[in-house]
């Protein structure tokens, strides 16, 4: 049997799925197996409080860590630290005393109660003007509906009341798993994981493929990929990252092609090896940074033919972004300060400072009939390498095969 007043934190998941009837217990399922992985380090157990919400409770020392934690978990709306009493009259009494020696002095208050589970004590309106009348007693302040200086929330729910003061916004979003599993181009660059977060936000399971020179230049991209992609990791806790070599493909274009045109051959192959494997992965879709007329090889005439080399669906979550907008996004959610460290990407290899605006779908596709293309597509998939990341941190964790 619970405590009578018990303090917890109350997680509100998704806003957007209100609208999503059908899909509803779905997706609550996938958002509360999120939220019990995101705080598996903290070993606090997480607790269904239909329709929408979850109850964590933590030791006091723990509360602002597993609250922030919280907030980051995408699906989440809002979190309140809250006092939950049992569905008697007398028990709110005492929760809302509880929450009142927390407050300090106060001139003017107002309560909002919200009884979304109908069966327990009175109507919200008489709750609140029978709660007004108690805590104005109490305290000596005014109650003020306009303008209250605090505002005091009563929320009945199935599992208990809970009463609270505050509240933290949550990142919001659809849980990560909802929408299926898509994979991400991830350049050491800014935009390419912002496309991810993106997609994460929207749902999606990403997982990642990186293209670089090694070893016709250090390793350094591959290091930045590692670290973008541990970072991502925090909004969905597991993440492989495949690491492909390009090195010889580059190698054979070079030889090949006029400078204008190598960007282009570049991406038609990235994106041909990307989805080899996100077929086997069971991906859907393709996901890349690129942004409308943001460089000279992401013109719509560019984009068109480098669009033919996959038969996938390619997102392209930023493509009406500004890079302004981009950058803000990359600074929010932590990525902006690894994407800016210098690297050797193996784009900036062999290549012109411009590439033609306007590709040619006749010249591109006569330069690679002389290519050995599947062959250079297999080899490279050969080599791939693949390094898995999980979140939070857990020692000794086995790698999954
Ligand atoms: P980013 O900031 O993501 O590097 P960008 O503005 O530099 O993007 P491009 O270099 O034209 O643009 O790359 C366009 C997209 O192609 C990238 O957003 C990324 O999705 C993909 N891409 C480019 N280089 C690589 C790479 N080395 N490995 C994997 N994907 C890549
Ligand atoms: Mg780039």
């Amino acid at each position: 049997m619970d405590a009578k007043v018990e303090r917890v934190l109350l997680v509100a998941l998704f806003h957007e799925l209100v609208l999503k009837g059908n899909n509803r217990p779905f997706f609550y399922r996938v958002a509360l197996r999120n939220l019990q992985i995101a705080l598996s380090d903290f070993g606090v157990r997480v607790r269904r409080i239909p329709p929408q919400f979850a109850e964590v409770r933590t030791p006091p020392e723990l509360e602002q860590a597993v609250r922030e934690r919280l907030c980051s978990v995408i699906g989440v709306e809002y979190v309140v630290p809250a006092w939950r009493t049992q569905h008697t009259w007398e028990d709110v009494l005492q929760g809302v005393q509880r929450v009142l020696a927390e407050m300090g002095p106060f001139a003017s208050f107002a309560v909002r109660c919200r009884r979304t589970d109908k069966r327990f004590l009175f109507p919200a309106p008489e709750m609140e003007s029978r709660l007004g009348a108690a805590i104005a007693e109490w305290t000596g302040a005014r109650v003020n509906l306009t303008q209250p200086e605090r505002t005091i929330w009563v929320r009945v729910l199935s599992e208990g009341v809970y009463i609270f003061v505050e509240r933290f916004e949550g990142i919001g979003g659809l849980p990560v798993g909802v929408s299926g599993r898509v994979v991400a181009l991830l350049s050491g660059g800014i935009d390419s994981p912002v496309a991810a977060w993106r997609m994460m936000l929207r749902g999606c399971q990403v997982e990642f493929v990186h293209f670089h020179s090694f070893p016709l230049v250090s390793r350094r991209s591959q290091e930045k990929a590692r670290q973008l992609v541990q970072h991502l990791t925090r909004y969905q806790y597991h993440s492989r990252l495949f690491l492909v070599p390009l090195a010889e493909i580059q190698q054979h274009v070079l030889v090949l092609a006029p400078p204008e045109f190598r960007v282009v051959l570049y991406r038609r192959f990235m994106y041909r090896i990307a989805e080899r494997i996100a077929r086997q992965l069971r991906a859907h879709a393709l996901v890349t940074g690129e942004s409308l007329a943001q460089v000279s090889s992401q013109t719509l005439s560019n984009l068109a033919v480098i669009d033919a080399a996959a038969e996938m669906p390619v997102l392209r979550p930023l493509i009406g972004m500004s890079k302004h907008e981009i950058v803000e996004l990359a600074r929010r959610i932590g990525t902006y300060e690894i994407s800016i460290q210098p690297d050797e990407d193996c784009c900036s290899l062999f290549v012109p400072r411009h590439s033609a605006t306007r590709s040619d779908p006749e010249q591109i596709a006569a330069l690679e009939a002389r290519l050995p293309i599947e062959e250079l597509v297999q080899r490279a998939l050969q080599e791939q390498e693949c390094v898995h990341e999980r979140f939070p941190v857990r020692p000794n964790a086995p790698e999954p095969a």
